[in-house]
Formats: C-alpha cells, structure tokens, sequence
C-alpha cells in the first residue's frame, strides 16, 4: 500500500518525508494506521548512524495508532483497535522467556538491522528497497508493518498524543522504579536527569510512596516541572554541589534510591555517590558506546548497589497496559510531558528534542 514515510536518505541527513510502499502483512504480521509517534533519543542516535542501521531507513519506534489489517495468525488485535507499538524480543531466548525482553539476546538485529524479524524490507520507495522495521515498526510513517508479538491493545478513550509518549519514554523511567528499585513507602529517592525517563520514574517514586523525592538536572524549566509533579526538592547541577546537597537532607546519609536518567557519566558519578549505604542506583540513561565513568571503589563496597536497566525490566504488552491506568486515573499525567508537532514537522521536533525545549515531542499524522 501507499504510505507516506520520513526517510533518513544517508548518515545525519535529514528526515524527507516521502512517498512510498508497505509491503502486505505475513501470517504473523500486522499493519498499524499510525495516528501519533514520539521522537527518542534512540531515533536520531540511528539517524546519526551509531547502531550501523543501513540507510536510506525509516526510524521511529514509540508509535500509537489504529490496526489497520491483520495477518492470518494474528488474534490478540483486530481492525479498528487503538494499540501501542512496543520494544520487540525475539521471544524464544533465555531473557524472552524470563519475560524481559529488553535484554533479548537478538535484540541489535531485531530492533537495528533495519529489516523485518523475516528478513525483508517493508518499505519500498519506486521498487528500490529502504531499510525500515526499525524496533520492528519504523513508526515516523503514516502505516507501519509489525510483528503481532510487538502490538498491544489499549483503551480507545486515551488521545493517541498521550499514548506515544509510553512506549519507550515512560515505560523505560517508571519500569526501573517499580520493577528494579521497587522502593518501600516512605524512602527516599533521587532522580538525575528530568526528561520523559526520569520524570516518569520520579512519578512511580511517588506513586510508590516516597516521602523524599528529589530531581536534578541542568535546566530550570525542567526543574520546575518536575516540582509540580511531585519532586520535594530540586537542584540544577550546574550551581549546587548535589551530591553535598543531597546529603544535607537526608541527615548526612544520601538517598536510598537513585535514578540516573542523563546518559552522562558526571550523573552516573553523583548519581552512585547520593546513596546511602545498602543503597540502590538504577542506570537507564542512554550513552553512546564507548563511554565510562569512573567510581570510588570503597562507595560501591559498602552496600550499594548499582543496576542497569533496559525497557523498564517488563514486557510491553502487560507492563504498558498498567501504566495506562495510573494516566487514566490522574496519577501518571504523562500529558505534561508532551509537545505535539504535526508530521511534516519533523526535523523541527527533532531540533527541540535534542535542545531540550520540549520534553516529550510527539508527532501526529495528517488526520489525528
Ligand atoms: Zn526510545
Ligand atoms: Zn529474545
């Protein structure tokens, strides 16, 4: 069929969107009428060619929309059902059956190699083959073709701009709180890095029932948010020594918990150093290859704990659904995180994505 993609034609060039064709769907394999798509950071690292994706390619992959044709297999979504497109596993290997796919062995093919799980490319522009099944959908489309095992069905009532925002974003930041840190009614936690990651993750801190919540980042706007969602104190770690800070309200002892969601090694140093002893750090910030950090080796032996973790440690079709409900219920409003930008929009979303202008940018198709 004829869709309309945002094609990145070589290294860093980019996104044009243009006409071109979606191959049918295999017995396994569903076709997604993309009504709204975020932009991650993952996207423009492909862009920018740090995962080897061959080019031309289409990236995207926090797609919401409405199922538009079904392979003959597929019988958990029908045409017509709002759904989310999420992270793919290949789902036989040991971490796919643990039900952690973000840690799927197969995962750099399946998500990076830019072609479907079966080998072929959907997208095709004048017969000429484009990479695409980026995370197996390449969502910055108006139609992407997926597998059946990385589409779940959600509530029709929640704006698709909204639900855009969970597939990658907010199941990343709110999974390392409630299903790594889990942290006890009462504690205290520390989040580095005020995006869509760690405000999502300070937001479970606080449906957790921390009493202590603190966020750290270095632009006040974001500070600011993230005090009316639910921080107890903030701090810009370009004009305070956080880590004295941090340790000044907590009696001297650091933070129980702490989220390093900045992809930056200073972070992830303060973000180790803020904790208490028997202490807990979960990494979920994103760097590139290749770069490390150093730690104070007598911090770390004395019982902290440091993790990292990918996709939220949950499988998007039953972890998705529950942070759903937190949103439809008023506790995870997720909606003050996004910025919509129409499609044709795109490199300027992208631009202020990378700035840090907007939180959340999330693209909505002609129509939506
Ligand atoms: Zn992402
Ligand atoms: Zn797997």
């Amino acid at each position: 069929m004829q869709i309309q993609a945002a094609i990145v034609h070589e290294k860093g060039a980019p996104y044009r969107i243009e006409p071109a064709e979606l191959a049918d769907p295999q017995d396994d394999e569903v076709i997604v009428q993309v009504a709204a798509t975020g932009i991650c950071q993952t996207d423009v690292h492909g862009r920018d060619d740090y995962y080897g994706t061959p080019f031309p390619c289409v990236f995207g992959h926090e797609g919401a929309g409405i199922v538009h044709r079904i392979g003959a297999q597929v019988k958990h979504v029908a045409p017509g059902d709002h759904v989310i497109m999420y992270s793919p596993g290949c789902g036989t290997c040991p971490p796919c059956l643990q039900k952690l796919p973000g840690y799927c062995f197969g995962a750099r093919t399946i998500k990076m190699n830019g072609l479907l799980r079966n080998g072929k490319h959907p997208i095709r522009q004048n017969g000429k083959p484009i990479h695409g099944g980026f995370f197996q959908q390449s969502s910055f489309a108006t139609y992407s073709l997926c597998t059946g095992g990385n589409v779940v069905r959600v509530p029709k009532d929640v704006p698709f701009a909204q639900l855009a925002a969970f597939p990658c974003g907010v199941n990343t930041g709110a999974g390392a709180v409630f299903n790594v840190l889990k942290p006890q009614q009462g504690s205290s936690f520390a989040v580095f890095g005020a995006g869509t990651v760690g405000l999502a993750g300070m937001m479970a801190a606080k449906l957790s029932g921390c009493t202590t919540i603190v966020a750290v980042d270095l632009h006040d706007n974001r500070l600011a948010l993230a005090k009316e969602l639910g921080a107890t104190h903030t701090f810009n770690a370009r004009t305070t020594d956080v880590v004295a800070v941090i340790k000044g309200i907590t009696g001297g002892r650091g933070v129980q918990y702490s989220l390093e969601a900045a992809g930056e090694p200073k972070a992830l140093r303060q973000a180790v150093d803020c904790i208490d002893s028997l202490g807990t750090c979960c990494l979920v910030g994103s760097a590139r290859p290749k770069v490390d950090t150093s730690l104070e080796m007598v911090t770390v032996q004395w019982g902290r704990t440091i993790r990292g973790c990918v996709q939220g440690d949950a499988p998007g079709d039953t972890f998705i659904p529950k942070l759903i409900e937190y949103f439809r219920a008023g506790k995870m409003p997720v909606d003050r995180l996004v910025t919509t930008y129409p499609f044709a929009d795109i490199n300027r979303a992208v631009e202020d994505a990378i700035s840090g202008k907007t939180i959340k940018a999330v693209l909505t198709m002609p129509g939506f």
